[in-house]
């Protein structure tokens, strides 16, 4: 098997967890191994590393499915799977839940979420697609789902020289999905929904607005599949607007609600939210709580700045909003801004808006979505619900 040698100066960090090797930091490679290719990973003292999946053609050159000599084959994937459902079991997530959250599973670039008996998978490097069918297969057999849909449409797959594509990896079935959720039910649209349909890491986050919302006024602006705006709905709120700037989200929303026979208190409009939040600013319009669950603004490093100067705007707008005393209910799902910086970030709006706020609640992303320390890429989402006074 092809042997890849790390140069002495990156040990630590590869030691400490962190399952990428990039190509820069890579010593030698002794063999002949093609892209998609499993290679042994050794330190530049000669010890034992890893094994993992390796790709010339993008940057990262090799990522790491095992810290032990073993042999990678189908069984090694059904292994894997089974451990990552048997921690989603231990913790709680059972019917609908990422069942794989990919390097924080030891199955880097394979994200599997489960939404009752259907699942969705991506498999986002050449390595990891090349055990498309072998992935398949240990669904079927730990699972026996009703169906498996394929999201690879998304233009990361590029950077592993992959085509982006989407469809069932079994036979065909409805892609309009009913989950629930914390009691509540959803359409999922596994098809044509954004990511793999619906935010699972977010399910935790959306039982912590329950008391604030009670007889609230709610603003909720970027809503997606309404999840947020529906729950506030459901824990007593009086009114609840929503907004998101895809027309398809809206109406799907709109659905959700009246799904749930809450469209009598909670509606959603198509606008976007960083134009109408402005001028409801002007207006002097208010509101008891104010909820924002942006896109990440995004997804390099030469632009934090950018998305800062985004999340600060649309914060300084939505605490406005909120009447002395209400709530602000504020996330970040860019693994780029990481914690410190989304509070300082928040911070800054608040003195910028002149209001004082007080931390009520600051969480990460729902467990099924583990945190492995030594890859700040798992700890994403932030949550944060401050007083606004
Ligand atoms: N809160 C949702 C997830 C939101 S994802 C949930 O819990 O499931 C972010 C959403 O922001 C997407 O639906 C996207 O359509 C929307 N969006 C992006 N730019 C926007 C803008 N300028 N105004 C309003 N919505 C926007």
């Amino acid at each position: 098997m092809t042997q890849v040698y790390l140069k002495k100066k990156i040990a630590a960090r590869i030691f400490n967890g962190h399952p990428w090797i990039f190509n820069n930091e890579v010593e030698r490679v002794e063999g002949q191994a093609e892209p998609g290719d499993i290679v042994e990973v050794y330190y530049a003292d000669q010890s034992f590393c890893g094994m993992g999946y390796f790709n010339p053609q993008s940057q990262i050159w090799v990522r790491l499915l095992s810290r032990k000599k073993e042999i990678i084959d189908e069984q090694f994937f059904h292994k894997k799977i089974l451990k990552a459902w048997e921690y989603r079991k231990h913790t709680g997530y059972i019917e609908n839940c990422r069942l794989v959250f990919g390097e924080a599973d030891e199955l880097p670039a394979l994200i599997i979420d489960k939404f009752n008996d259907y699942f969705v998978i991506q498999t986002l490097a050449l390595g990891m697609d090349k055990w498309k069918s072998a992935i398949v297969q240990a669904l079927q057999s730990i699972f026996q789902p009703k169906g498996i849909y394929e999201r690879n449409d998304v233009p990361v797959r590029g950077l592993e020289g992959l085509p982006q594509i989407k469809g069932f990896l079994t036979e065909p079935f409805s892609t309009e999905i009913l989950i629930r959720e914390n009691g509540l039910q959803f359409y999922v649209d596994v098809e044509n929904g954004q990511k793999t349909g619906y935010f699972l890491d977010q399910q935790d986050n959306r039982r912590a607005i329950q008391h604030i919302v009670k007889g609230a006024e709610v603003l909720g602006a970027f809503t997606y599949t309404g999840t947020f705006e529906i729950h506030a709905a459901h824990y007593g709120a009086k009114s609840v607007l929503g907004i998101d700037i895809s027309e398809q989200a809206v109406a799907q929303a709109n659905r959700n609600a009246a799904l749930n026979k809450l469209d009598h208190i909670v509606r959603f409009e198509a606008m976007n939210a960083f134009d109408v939040l402005k001028q409801w600013v002007k207006d002097g319009r208010q509101y008891d709580v104010v909820m924002l669950d942006p896109p990440a603004f995004t997804k390099s490093r030469e632009t934090i700045q950018k998305a800062i100067t985004g999340y600060k705007e649309i914060n300084l707008r939505g605490m406005k909003l909120v009447r002395p005393g209400g709530f602000l209910v504020t996330s970040s799902c860019t693994n780029l801004v990481q914690p410190d910086l989304f509070l300082k970030t928040i911070q800054m709006a608040a003195k910028d808006a002149r209001r004082n706020i007080r931390q009520v609640t600051f969480q990460a992303q729902a467990s099924d979505h583990p945190i492995l320390w030594g890859l700040d890429n798992t700890n994403y989402l932030k949550f944060l619900i401050v007083q606004v006074d």
